[in-house]
C-alpha cells in the first residue's frame, strides 16, 4: 500500500500554450505508465471520468483508487471485498504537483494496477482523469467536446459525472461520437459496437422518493430523460435515437449528497469518515458492482482486445487526430481506425516477406539474380495477399496510401538482400583466391 504514495497523476494529453484549443500528446508520460516491458502484453482496461469542472471527478477517482488497491492487495476475485475503512484518508487524484487544477487535459493515474480478472486474466486498469472542462462557457466548448470524444474514445469505461439532473445539453455533448458511433456501424460492422460501457453518475440527486439512489433507480430515471427529449432539435434527436446502438452498456447511477463536511471546499481533509454514510455506502455499490473481477473486460479497438503496447499506438492515433484546433469529423475518425488495422497488416506482410527471404538467402553460396529475384516475386504475393486480407472499413485512401509504403519497405528491402547476396560473391571470391594463395604457397 505505502508504495502507491509515490504515484501520482499524468498530464498525457495536454494543451499548447499558444493554443489551448488544441492538444499535444505527452509521449514519455505515457510510456512511463504504459510503456513498462513487464505489463506491454497484459491487457488494459481504461476507465475514465468525465463532465464539468469542479463536480467531484477527482473525489470520485479516489474511490476507484481505493476499491482497485484494495482488489490488488487481496490477491483473490473477491466481490465481498471488506474496503473503505472510516479510518482511511482519500487521496490520490488531488494531488496535481505542480500544476494548476483548472489545466484542461487528459490525466493517467500514474501506473496501472493490476487486477486478476474472474477468468484468471491478470488485466491493467489505469484510471482516466479529464479535467478542465467547462460547460457553462460557450468559448471553451470546443475544448470541452474534444476533451470528452477523445477520453471516450480511449476508454473502455467512460463515467459521465453529472450534477443534480441530466439535461439536454449533457446530452448534446455526446453528439460527435453518436455520430462516429453510426458510421461506424455502417462501415465496420463486423466489429460490433464502436463503445463498451457508458456510466452516467448523477450526484446530488434530489428525488429518492421518485427515483431511489443507485442503478436500478437510476436506469429508471435515464429512461425516463430519453422519453422527455425533445425531438426538435436535430442534434439531441440523433443522440436519443442512436445512443444505446453505440455503447454495448449504458448505467445511470443516482448519488445521494455527499455531506456539508465534503462540500465545503476548505475544511475537508479526505477522511472517510467525514463523508455521508449513506453516499459512501451507494459509492461502494456503484465502484464494486463495476469494477468487480467479474465485469472488467478490456478495452477493445477494431474487434480486438487491447494490450498496454498497442494502447499506447492507439492513443498516440487519436491524440494526432485531436492536435488539431476543430473535433475531428466523424470520418477522420474512422480513417484513424483504419490506419491501425492497415499499420498492423503491412507490419504482418513485411515480416512475411522477410522470413521468406530470410529463407531463400540462407545458404552459403551466392543465389543467381534470377533466382534472386522469382524468390523476391513469390514472397512479394504472399505480403500482398496478407496485406489484403486487412478488414475493408474506412477510405480506400488509407489502404492504397498504406500499400504504396508497404511496396516502398518490400523494395528496400530486396535491395538488402542484393548487397547481402554480393557481398557473398565478393567472399567467394576472396576464399577461392585464398585457397588459390594457399596452393601457390604449398
Ligand atoms: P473535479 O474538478 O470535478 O475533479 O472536482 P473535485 O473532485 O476537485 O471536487 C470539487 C469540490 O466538490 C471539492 O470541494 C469536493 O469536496 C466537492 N465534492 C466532491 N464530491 C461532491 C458531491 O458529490 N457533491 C457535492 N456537492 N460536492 C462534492
Amino acid at each position: 500500500m505505502e508504495h502507491r504514495h509515490k504515484v501520482f497523476p499524468i498530464q498525457v494529453i495536454v494543451p499548447h500554450t499558444s493554443n489551448p484549443n488544441s492538444f499535444r500528446l505527452n509521449e514519455s508520460g505515457l510510456h512511463s505508465v504504459l510503456g513498462h516491458s513487464a505489463i506491454a502484453n497484459k491487457k488494459v482496461v481504461i476507465v475514465s471520468v468525465a463532465g464539468a469542472t469542479r463536480k467531484g471527478k477527482s473525489f470520485l477517482l479516489n474511490f476507484f483508487l481505493e476499491y482497485l488497491y484494495a482488489l490488488q492487495n487481496s490477491q483473490q476475485n473477491d466481490i465481498q471485498l471488506e474496503w473503505l475503512d472510516e479510518a482511511v484518508q482519500l487521496q490520490g487524484f488531488h494531488w496535481r504537483s505542480g500544476a494548476k487544477r483548472d489545466t484542461v487535459g487528459i490525466w493517467l493515474w500514474g501506473e496501472p494496477i493490476m487486477i486478476e480478472a474472474a477468468n484468471g486474466e491478470k488485466y491493467a486498469i489505469v484510471l482516466m482523469d479529464c479535467q478542465g472542462i467547462t460547460l457553462e462557457n460557450a468559448q471553451s466548448s470546443n475544448q470541452c467536446s474534444s476533451i470528452f470524444a477523445l477520453s471516450t474514445l480511449l476508454s473502455c469505461i467512460q463515467c459521465y459525472n453529472i450534477v443534480d439532473v441530466i439535461q439536454e445539453d449533457s446530452l448534446q455533448n455526446l453528439s460527435l461520437f453518436v455520430e462516429y458511433g453510426r458510421l461506424f456501424l455502417n462501415e465496420a460492422q463486423q466489429f460490433g459496437k464502436p463503445f463498451q460501457n457508458l456510466v452516467f453518475m448523477v450526484r446530488d440527486h434530489k428525488s429518492p422518493e421518485e427515483f431511489p439512489f443507485g442503478a436500478e433507480g437510476g436506469e429508471a430515471y435515464f429512461e425516463q430523460v430519453l422519453e422527455n427529449c425533445p425531438d426538435s432539435l436535430e442534434e439531441l434527436k440523433v443522440v436519443k435515437d442512436n445512443l444505446r446502438e453505440c455503447f454495448e452498456q449504458i448505467f445511470c447511477y443516482l448519488l445521494p449528497h455527499p455531506g456539508q463536511k465534503v462540500a465545503d471546499r476548505n475544511s475537508f481533509k479526505g477522511y472517510v469518515k467525514d463523508i455521508r454514510p449513506m453516499f459512501r455506502e451507494e459509492v461502494k455499490k456503484m465502484i464494486s458492482s463495476l469494477l468487480n473481477p467479474h465485469a472488467i473486460k478490456p478495452k477493445i479497438v477494431n474487434g480486438k482486445e487491447v494490450t498496454c503496447k498497442k494502447m499506447i499506438e492507439y492513443i498516440r492515433e487519436c491524440a494526432r487526430l485531436f492536435y488539431k484546433n476543430d473535433n475531428p469529423a466523424p470520418r477522420s475518425i474512422l480513417n484513424a481506425h483504419a490506419q491501425l488495422l492497415c499499420i498492423e497488416s503491412a507490419i504482418e506482410a513485411k515480416t512475411a516477406y522477410c522470413r521468406g527471404m530470410d529463407r531463400a538467402t540462407s545458404a552459403p553460396r551466392m543465389l543467381s539474380e534470377k533466382k534472386l529475384l522469382e524468390a523476391h516475386i513469390k514472397h512479394g504475393i504472399t505480403a500482398l495477399n496478407i496485406y489484403d486480407k486487412c478488414p475493408k472499413i474506412g477510405s480506400g485512401e488509407v489502404r492504397t496510401e498504406n500499400l504504396a509504403r508497404l511496396q516502398e519497405d518490400i523494395n528496400a528491402e530486396l535491395e538488402k538482400y542484393k548487397r547481402f547476396n554480393e557481398a557473398k560473391r565478393v567472399n567467394s571470391c576472396a576464399s577461392a583466391m585464398l585457397a588459390c594463395g594457399d596452393s601457390v604457397l604449398f
